[in-house]
């Protein structure tokens, strides 16, 4: 990241929340269970399957994780009423993972049955490497008890492809490969981007090969085709695999993938806890953040006017 655009990401946090919004309506489904079903329903209607994430991660007391297993529950009735296709993606701390475990388990537990008997898919996201062992644990626990229940693992982890061997030789499988998104320590993650995609393409390798069905995460065009070359050598039919993108990101790309007759799931987070997740993004790409940061500036010394519809136009296009 060059030296301008990681000021632009540090001085993120002093632009007004209403700019940030106007941006992150790109990625995010809105506030509202109407708003997220809309996005889906869209999206289903484009050819693409869909995963739903209420945002909302760090919890500072139990009774928050029963909230969140509660609104969980309410979003599978919201997507199974309106017989749309989509599962949903939830995050172990949201549920109590740091705070009390078994409630986690009990809560996670819970909302599984329950998507279970609405035939609905449940995927937990991966979070950062102190709660990596606690996450798989809980997962093989209920992969005993559910099939309608996947998990995620980051090619940026030294131990990964370690863990997927573990998991299939468990009896477990249906994995998320995504590269991973939290700033972890040198022992833990591999720094290189370009030993970051090898073993991206390495792991999934070792996934498709033991014929377990893997939803391959990227917007990186190199590892989607590492991808196509690995699904062409192996043989596979489509559902063997997916693609999954983040809603709002290379959309030219996924519509090429959804031509090409693969399936893609778009991975749809809504909730009022929006800011968090929209910063995030907006740091990964510092050509938006970079826009949002120009207005803010304008907007101060009294120059805004035509920028605003310049954003506009920008979260549109993007
Ligand atoms: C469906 C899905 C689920 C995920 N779940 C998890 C999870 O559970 N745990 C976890 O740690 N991480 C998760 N991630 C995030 C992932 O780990 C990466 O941080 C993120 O996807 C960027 O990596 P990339 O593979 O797209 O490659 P990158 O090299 O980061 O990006 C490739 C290209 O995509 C474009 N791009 C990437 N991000 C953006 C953006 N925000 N806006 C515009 N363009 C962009 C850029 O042009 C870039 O050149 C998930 C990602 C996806 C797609």
């Amino acid at each position: 990241m060059s030296l301008f655009n990681r000021l632009i990401v540090l001085t993120l946090p002093l632009v007004p929340k209403p700019i940030v919004r106007l941006i992150s309506r790109r990625y995010v489904a809105g506030e509202t269970l109407a708003e997220m079903l809309g996005t889906v329903q869209r999206l289903n209607q484009e050819g693409c399957v869909c995963t739903v994430d209420l945002l909302g991660e760090f919890i500072t007391d139990i009774q928050q994780a029963h909230a969140t297993a509660a609104r969980y529950k309410m979003i599978l009735d919201t997507l199974h009423q309106a017989n749309v296709q989509s599962g949903v993606s939830i995050k172990l701390t949201a549920l109590g993972l740091l705070l009390d475990e078994p409630t986690c388990l009990e809560l996670v537990r819970d909302v599984v049955a329950y998507a279970n008997t609405l035939k609905m898919f449940v995927r937990i996201d991966m979070e950062d490497s102190e709660c990596t062992s606690r996450t798989l644990d809980i997962y093989l626990k209920l992969r005993n008890e559910f099939q309608n229940v996947g998990i995620v693992l980051q090619a940026y982890l030294r131990r990964t492809l370690g863990d997927v061997r573990q998991i299939i030789q468990a009896g477990a499988g249906d994995f998320r490969l995504c590269k991973g998104i939290y700033i972890e320590p040198r022992e833990a993650a591999y720094p290189d981007p370009e030993i970051i995609n090898k073993n991206y393409t390495l792991v999934l390798e070792e996934m498709l090969k033991r014929k377990t069905y893997v939803g391959i995460a990227t917007h990186d065009e190199k590892l989607v085709w590492e991808a196509f070359r690995l699904i062409d050598a192996y043989g596979l039919e489509p559902d063997a695999y997916e693609f999954q993108m983040l809603l709002g990101v290379d959309e030219p790309m996924r519509k090429q993938i959804v031509a090409g007759g693969h399936k893609v799931r778009v991975y749809v987070p809504f909730g009022e806890q929006w800011y968090a997740y929209s910063m995030r993004r907006l740091k990964e790409n510092p050509t938006i953040a970079g826009y949002v940061f120009q207005s803010f500036w304008r907007r101060l010394l009294g120059k805004e006017k035509h920028r605003e519809t310049k954003l506009k136009e920008l979260a549109r296009q993007n």
